[in-house]
């Protein structure tokens, strides 16, 4: 059995869902179909889920929201009426606002959550009545009845363990499921969203609940790709890649999937397979646990900007029993998370994402690190950027790093640091933020063209 995610975009407009249902009844393994809400048909429109925000928003500061609410149900009631189905979607929408109103308006958390989960809602039906329109044997399942238990821990909505094993049971439905994505229910029946994009994480748990053979995930893109296609034009696909490389390309901003959607899949070993609805004879992306082909010694490069570069020196550091623990409690002390810390014999380097060290947090450390410690020197550079090549060829290659710094010595960019973790799979690039893109870019020539 399949589960198959389309996101916003996918379901956006008429055409695009004429397109899914298509993808859906090529392959009868596609037993679950997960929507999200429908999202922007051009770059000027509006995310239904934003519009719900908004409205939100409105209706908790005690406005009417007349304006997002037309729109959110005229959404709607456009592509039904395109799709000619027979229900007044306008009515039906509104209604459906009314009722969460009328449930969850004593409370703004509450309230807002029954909201955001409106669009995915009202589209999955949408969608399971059009399926039904053309002959098919399909049924719009309700999260919260099928067992999509969630709990709302410190802001962060997560899955009660329990989930998987009710949801299993969706296995057993005879019709194609088709199952809105981004909520579910807490113990109380309060309906529970998860972080925006969320809808990939719903997928990720339904493939794990009923153990599909793969998770497909279908946006607007032929796949991953090994650099941005916004840094270089046409860049390569990548056919396979690992969670493992997935997980440290997405620390430097590459994101295809919610990070949250990584786990469920990955601890029960389903592959994932990003899909573009809008090419569906491409195969896309596949995201495995162990990979058997490695097209480049490089799976992918990326880069970021936004970190902060403290360096510290003291004379016989290397001597001092603990003296990076008070370091790091210093900063714990502020509630400063560090991202890496590559040391010399005298001097220590912390890599902090720039916006945990605010301007006034920075004078307090650099303070407590001269009084504190004794450091001699500290010097903070708030300008730095990463570029990282990953890849887990790279662990039986010998001299990539070389060869990545050569190139980058070679275009004139210099080194702040240079960080390889222990599993080798990936070496990071310090380099000034101004010149992020462009290593990126000279990384790309070296391994790929
Ligand atoms: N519709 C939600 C959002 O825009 C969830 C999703 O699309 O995955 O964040």
């Amino acid at each position: 059995m399949i589960v198959c995610k389309f996101g916003g975009s996918s379901l956006a407009s008429a055409d695009q869902i004429r397109k899914v249902c298509d993808i859906v009844l090529q392959d009868r393994r596609r037993h679950i179909v997960v929507a999200s809400a429908p999202g922007k048909r051009h770059d000027s429109d509006i995310k239904v889920t934003d519009l719900l925000i908004s409205y939100a928003n409105a209706v908790l500061s005690g406005y009417e929201g007349a304006q997002e609410r037309g729109a959110i149900c005229s959404r709607f009631a456009g592509i039904a009426e395109e799709l000619e189905l027979e229900r007044d979607w306008y009515s039906f929408v509104s209604d459906d606002l009314d009722r969460r109103i009328r449930l969850y308006g004593g409370d703004s958390q509450d309230l807002t959550h029954a909201l955001k989960a409106a669009g995915e809602d009202c589209c999955a039906r949408l969608l399971a009545d059009y399926l039904q329109a053309l002959g098919e044997d399909a049924e719009y399942v309700d999260p919260l009845e099928a067992g999509m238990l969630l709990r709302l821990e410190n802001g962060q909505t997560l899955v009660e363990e329990e989930s998987y094993e009710r949801l299993a049971q969706l296995r057993r439905r005879h019709s194609i499921v088709v199952f809105p994505g981004f909520f579910g229910g807490d113990r109380s029946g309060r309906v529970r969203t998860f972080s925006r994009g969320g809808s990939d994480i719903s997928g990720a748990i339904l493939a794990a609940a009923i153990k599909a053979e793969v998770y497909e995930n279908w946006t607007d893109v032929d796949g991953v790709y090994v650099v941005h296609p916004s840094l270089v034009r046409d860049p390569e696909g990548v056919r396979e890649i690992t969670y493992t490389e997935m997980r440290e390309l997405a620390y430097a901003g590459f994101t295809v999937l919610h990070e949250e959607a990584i786990s469920p899949t990955q601890l029960r070993g389903i592959p994932v397979n990003i899909r573009n609805t809008n090419n569906p004879s491409s195969p896309g992306t596949r995201i495995v646990s162990v990979r058997d082909n490695y097209d480049s010694i490089v799976t992918g490069i990326a880069g970021s900007k936004g970190f902060t570069l403290l360096h510290l020196s003291k004379h016989l550091m290397n001597r001092e029993v603990g003296f990076a623990m008070r370091v790091l409690s210093i900063l714990a002390d502020l509630s400063i998370p560090f991202e890496h810390m590559p040391s010399g014999i005298d001097s220590l380097s912390i890599v902090i994402r720039s916006h945990n060290i605010p301007a006034e947090k920075e004078a307090i450390v650099v303070h407590r690190l001269r009084t504190e410690l004794g450091v001699d020197q500290v010097s903070v550079n708030r300008q730095i950027g990463i570029v990282m090549i990953v890849g887990e060829a790279m662990a039986q290659t010998v001299g990539v790093t070389a060869r990545a710094a050569t190139a980058l010595s070679r275009a004139g960019v210099n080194l702040e640091l240079i960080i390889q973790g222990a599993s080798e799979i990936s070496v990071i690039f310090g380099v000034r933020e101004a010149f992020v893109n462009y290593a990126v870019k000279e990384l790309y020539k070296e391994f790929f063209s």
